[in-house]
């Protein structure tokens, strides 16, 4: 694939899952980021900024949308730039304002996100100066409903947010919720077809050249629009492991407690899981010590893929299982990563 070329002026920190990627720009009078990653890494995220910006201030902070992987940072990055401009998707900023973080998911997702204030909300439809170029905002709902994507139609540049990745797309976190989200997903899907852009800068993963046909994403859409369980298995898998990025390391015992005790959780198994308990069995606790002391990283561990692999079938035999069994095997594979879910790559514009 060849490298995606990104305007002057922007630079886009990758970060680690559990983080999004940050946007910053630095052409034009005033500079700008989008999203501010979660808030376990903010003082990296700070750091990333200051090492671009030096003694320059942050002047203004956008949010593509609400999720705590994308404005954890928002509170550190504010004390830190007083004068810092905060701008927000519309469709929450009544619960940011009086701060509901029940209805803005972070308690119901058992995540952390410190309070933050907004200056103003984004408007849908209109154009942004980001830099020193005009950046189209457009709605993108979906993986959430008020979430934001931006486009630069001359570099035809996207900045996706969750909306779209080079290997999918976000939870549809609406569906969970019992609301139907899926068309949504395939709207926005289709409306960044039209827009046909060269360059995708996603909320998470390395920066792509759009290519329709290596996109799987149509593909995983409708893999979830005919088995439903399917996603919500994929949901409860992405927020186990989103924990376990924050986390670095818990005890099964109480990592398990946290599960059972987070609504979303609950949420999902009396949707789709009703028939099925929780539960996670000590024989995990031994292979994750196993596969931590052979010290191997994450993606080349064929040894321990294959011990969870037999893992997973002889705890497959138990119902219980049969649901989870997906995240615990995840469990077992970020104890092989060695717990490192931070590894920033800086792309400088190379144009
Ligand atoms: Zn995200
Ligand atoms: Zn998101």
């Amino acid at each position: 694939m060849p490298t995606p070329i990104l305007p002057a002026g922007l630079h886009v920190f990758e970060r680690g899952w559990l983080s999004a990627n940050n946007i910053l720009f630095t052409d034009g009078d005033e500079t700008l980021m989008v999203d501010s990653g979660y808030c376990t890494h903010a003082p990296q995220t700070l750091s990333l900024v200051e090492s671009i910006l030096g003694e320059r201030p942050l002047d203004t902070l956008v949010n593509t949308h609400l999720h705590s992987d994308h404005c954890g940072g928002n509170a550190v990055l504010q004390a830190r730039y007083p004068d810092l401009v905060t701008l927000i998707p519309p469709g929450q900023a009544s619960l940011v304002t009086r701060w509901d973080p029940v209805a803005l998911t972070y308690l119901p997702t058992g995540q952390l996100c410190p309070r933050f204030k907004f200056s103003q909300t984004l408007r849908p439809g209109t154009q942004m100066r980001f830099g020193a170029s005009d950046w189209q905002v457009l709605a993108a709902a979906g993986h959430d409903p008020h979430s934001l994507v931006f486009f630069e139609p001359i570099s035809k540049t996207l900045i996706s947010a969750d909306a779209l990745w080079e290997n999918g797309f976000g939870v549809v976190f609406p569906e969970l919720e019992g609301l139907d989200a899926f068309a949504e997903v395939a709207a926005t899907l289709e409306m960044i077809g039209h827009l046909n852009p060269k360059v995708v800068i996603p909320g998470h993963g390395r920066v792509f050249m759009y290519t329709p046909e290596v996109l799987c994403a149509y593909e995983r859409l409708d893999s979830f629009v005919k088995n439903p369980l399917k996603h919500a298995r994929h949901a409860a898998k992405v927020l186990l492991k989103f924990k376990l990025l924050e986390l670095q390391r818990q005890s099964l015992d109480e990592f398990a407690q946290w599960a059972e005790a987070t609504p979303y959780f609950i949420q999902i198994r009396e949707k789709f899981f009703a028939d099925v308990a929780v539960r996670m069995d000590r024989a995990i606790v031994c292979r994750v010590s196993c596969c931590r002391r052979s010290q191997k990283r994450w993606g080349v561990h064929s040894e321990c893929l294959s011990c969870t692999g037999s893992w997973i079938k002889s705890a497959a035999r138990h119902t219980h299982h049969q649901v989870f069994r997906q995240p615990l095997k995840l469990v077992v594979s970020l104890s092989c990563s060695g717990w490192e879910g931070v590894v920033p790559t800086c792309y400088g514009h190379q144009a």
